[in-house]
């Protein structure tokens, strides 16, 4: 049987019992009812409780551990979240809003981005939280609205490193990059950040994402912790927080390994060493998205037709590209592969074929799975895209051809 890609599936993380799924504990088909149909993403909390517990256990304990709200939005999973993360870090006021109505301290959230509008600005000083600063005109701006609103804005300086997360899925520090302040430029700056009228923390240096190397991760986070001992060197003031980014991949094809976090976590005990020998006060924080909730989530849709064209199945479902942009391989990737994918209420199956499973949409597009062998799936099985806790919905086009928004429940 001719299979689309080389090495073998990445196994179900799920429990199956009876040759279905269960989400939560709940049988994937109960849910669907539960959920009032389909489509519609469902996320585990056990699991997101899992991961941070074992991740906990190899981090140093006085290690901070903040959530990229980014890469799942969902009100419920970040209020999820509150309970076991020390932070948040968000992209809008919109995020900034989901944040602060989980009840965690403002001074433990953070915001961050190219872009920060002035309303953005002014609810983040508002609120208390603290801004990663990206530019001079931005340390002007937030200096500007601080006197404004008659708050002291707490501010960390995001550095654009000079160097670069090797082997990371998408890059966002290292060369010339809209993110952040270049290293070169932060020596200068930091010498007129306390005559401003702002408080100055420390730097958030935050150089990639998706990154399956253990190697590759362990040396970006001692050159992170180098970079900022260096410039500290050129502030005024004691730095009170470090945030050396995160940047942790999860696998999503099939030959992708799973980084090696005893090793990590051994590595972060040296840095959180480093930066205490030569900055005592500096709360060292790490700052998660995907890896913390991308495994813990699923997208589920339901099979409309099933047809064979010149010889080759499609299963043809109720969503796509619309609600799940990344599994279709629009989302950045250079090259086309699929996520895995199972029939939910027939993992195994009785008997199995190869078929691609494409969603309602008008375009070639809208490919969930490429010529994947599954169990024999008919009208009404359910086709569920696993690793989709991050990035799913809100990284998606859901206004393209009209269809109706998913729903999505926290189990
Ligand atoms: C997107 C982003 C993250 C989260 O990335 P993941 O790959 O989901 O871990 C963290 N920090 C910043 C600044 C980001 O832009």
């Amino acid at each position: 049987m001719k299979t689309n890609g080389f090495a073998a599936p990445l196994p179900v993380s799920f429990p199956v019992v009876e040759d279905c799924l269960h989400i939560g504990g709940v049988a994937l088909t109960r849910l669907a009812q539960r959920a009032g149909g389909t489509p519609f993403y469902a996320y585990d909390r056990q699991m997101m409780t899992q991961r941070v517990r074992e991740l906990r256990a190899v981090l140093p304990s006085e290690m901070a551990l903040h959530y990229s709200v980014k890469a799942n939005p969902m009100p419920a999973v970040v209020q999820h979240l509150a309970t076991l993360v020390d932070g948040f870090d968000v992209a809008s006021g919109g995020e900034l809003l989901v944040a602060l109505d989980t009840g965690k301290n403002p001074a433990h959230i953070s915001i961050t981005g190219p872009g920060k509008t002035e309303g953005e600005l002014c609810m983040a000083i508002a609120s208390e939280i603290v801004v990663h600063v990206e530019s001079e005109r931005e340390l002007n701006t937030v200096a500007g609205l601080g006197e404004q609103l008659g708050v002291t804005p707490r501010v960390m300086l995001r550095v654009n490193p000079d160097f670069e997360l090797k082997s990371s899925g998408m890059k966002m520090g290292g060369g010339a990059k809209p993110f952040g302040i270049d290293a070169e430029a932060v020596p200068g700056l930091l010498t007129r950040i306390s005559s401003m009228g702002l408080w100055f923390q420390g730097f958030h240096i935050f150089s990639g994402s998706q990154n399956l190397r253990t190697d590759a991760v362990i040396e970006e986070k001692s050159r992170v912790v180098e970079l900022a001992l260096r410039l500290a060197e050129y502030a005024a003031v004691p730095m009170s927080c470090l945030n050396i980014g995160g940047g942790f991949g999860i696998p999503y094809f099939p030959g992708d390994g799973r980084l090696d976090m005893a090793r990590i976590g051994e590595h972060l005990h040296q840095c959180a060493e480093r930066v205490k020998s030569c900055m005592p006060e500096a709360k060292v924080v790490l700052e998660l998205g995907r890896y913390l909730v991308g495994e813990a989530g699923v997208y589920v849709t339901r099979v409309l037709e099933r047809k064979t064209s010149r010889g080759q199945v499609f299963l043809v479902t109720d969503g796509g590209l619309n609600h799940h942009l990344p599994a279709t391989g629009n989302f950045g990737q250079v090259i086309r592969r699929n996520y895995p994918v199972v029939i939910g209420n027939r993992v195994h199956g009785a008997s199995r074929e190869v078929v691609s499973v494409v969603g309602p949409l008008c375009t070639p597009l809208d490919l969930l799975a490429d010529k994947v062998e599954m169990a024999v799936a008919d009208i009404g099985d359910l086709v569920v895209v696993l690793q989709s806790g991050a990035y799913g919905l809100t990284a998606s086009p859901v206004q393209f051809l009209s269809h109706p928004l998913p729903r999505e429940v926290l189990v």
